[in-house]
């Protein structure tokens, strides 16, 4: 066996990450975990393979592979060796001819020989296009430097605070109920909807003289300011704020960190595959759920007609592989980067729909309303709410992509994950549809279409 090792330098902004040294020495090294002996080396310097020049190093590893000189060839990630389909469709032929495969230190095995192996690379040419959405980083520098200051801007007096001469004071009867009220949502987890008919039942009214509602509660319930806590973005600053805070900032962060665990917990299910409710058929865009088939298989099954199903393995190995090489291409952290500001408004959506639904149910249990006469206006509530929920899903999972697929090699990285982070991972990076295939028993990897998830929305 005659394995030759291939390094590119590109002009990717992460270059030292990618950078030819690093490149060839994490290369020898799974050679050397991989038993392989490496016999010959071709390197292109500073050449982007997307620009489509020429490529000395390159052009000899083709003719030494179609010599059949050699059958293996070593890269660090795909995208070393064909940025440019025109590359990639050059060495599949090569590959059809002679049979070689090609080891990736952050992919995995890339067979091109065979049909998912060669709809990955294809794909993974197709996403190295995509530029990078990069936000102006001076919108982001005036937000964090406000932060920073300590300051807390506001037009309307907060619950709890007023501004007196230039300085923020506590009120001291509202500070007095906002520790009353936190204590008993954070330590006696007393629903929000019970402190909300206690406080205008009480008769204290918001700062605008007005009764409380779900969404005016949450926000002073969820106001980190009233922990002392100094934000930028999700972001705790170690900024010592310019105010008396209403409870002790450590008690604060954790109240609010139990509480995104809570949270979190009854936002995923707990689906046993991969692509359960995630994968959408592509003829009626319907989500696709796992059915046992007779023989002892699985396959992913439209749930509404039934139009197509596919081998849930087959479906899974293509959807492992691809994410595994997008996420270890070098632009995966700018591109799925979190993003924190996107989520309120939804939030806020779907708490004013839950508020309207506890509001309902109370009037059931007081006795105003008969159940018969709320549940016709609850349902498309409901209904509602479960797609708002379902797009907060996705777009909270783009935030739980841990940051050690990029650090590491993402292969291994992601066969340590729990399959839970693995569907928030695939949510968040693409959309998977189910077509119908002309061979129904041969998978073919070409009739199930991956759209990249963007940036823009
Ligand atoms: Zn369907």
């Amino acid at each position: 066996m005659s394995v030759a090792l291939y390094t590119r330098i590109s002009q990717d902004k992460t270059g030292e990450r990618a950078g030819v040294e690093r490149q060839a020495k994490e290369c020898r090294e799974l050679a050397d975990r991989r038993g392989l002996t490496i016999t010959h080396e071709y390197s292109d310097n500073d050449v982007s393979a997307y620009s489509g020049k020429r490529r000395d190093g390159f052009d000899a590893l083709l003719r030494a592979v179609s010599t059949g000189e050699v059958d293996r060839v070593l890269v660090w990630h795909p995208d070393r060796l064909y940025r440019r389909s025109a590359d990639l469709e050059k060495l599949i032929n090569l590959v059809e001819q002679h049979n070689i495969k090609i080891v990736t230190v952050t992919a995995g095995d890339f067979d091109l020989n065979t049909a998912t192996g060669r709809a990955v690379a294809r794909t993974l040419v197709a996403w190295s296009g995509f530029e990078v959405e990069q936000k102006t980083d001076r919108q982001k520098s005036a937000y964090r430097q406000r932060a920073e200051r300590g300051g807390w801007p506001f037009a309307h007096r907060p619950f709890g605070y007023q501004r007196v001469n230039g300085e923020i004071v506590q009120v001291p009867d509202e500070a007095a109920v906002l520790r009353d009220i936190l204590s008993r949502y954070y330590e006696k987890l007393e629903p929000r909807h019970a402190i909300m008919r206690d406080l205008n039942q009480r008769g204290i009214l918001t700062p605008r003289r007005k009764p409380w509602g779900i969404i005016q509660l949450r926000d002073v319930l969820t106001n980190d300011r009233y922990g002392g806590v100094v934000k930028h973005g999700d972001t705790v600053l170690d900024v010592k704020p310019s105010w008396e805070p209403i409870v002790d900032r450590d008690v604060w962060l954790g109240w609010r960190s139990r509480a995104a665990k809570r949270k979190r917990k009854s936002t995923f299910s707990s689906a046993k595959y991969l692509l359960t409710g995630i994968a959408r058929c592509d003829v009626c865009g319907a989500v696709c759920f796992v059915k046992h088939r007779a023989d002892g298989g699985r396959s992913y099954f439209c749930s509404d007609l039934g139009c197509v199903q596919r081998s849930v393995p087959a479906v899974d190995d293509l959807v492992e592989r691809l994410v595994i090489g997008r996420l270890s291409m070098p632009d995966a952290s700018q591109v799925f980067a979190p993003r924190n500001e996107d989520t309120a408004d939804i939030s806020r959506e779907i708490e004013a729909k839950q508020a309207r639904l506890d509001d309902m149910a109370a009037l059931v249990a007081d006795g105003t309303l008969s159940a018969d006469a709320v549940r016709a206006e609850a349902k498309p509530l409901r209904e509602q709410m479960e797609r708002l929920r379902a797009v907060l899903a996705e777009r909270q999972a783009r935030a739980t992509i841990p940051a050690e697929l990029f650090q590491q090699h993402a292969g291994e990285a992601w066969d340590s994950l729990p399959l839970i982070r693995k569907r928030a991972v695939v949510s968040a990076i693409m959309r998977v549809s189910i077509g119908r295939q002309a061979n129904p028993r041969i998978f073919d990897p070409e009739a199930v279409r991956i759209e990249w998830v963007s940036d823009a929305k």
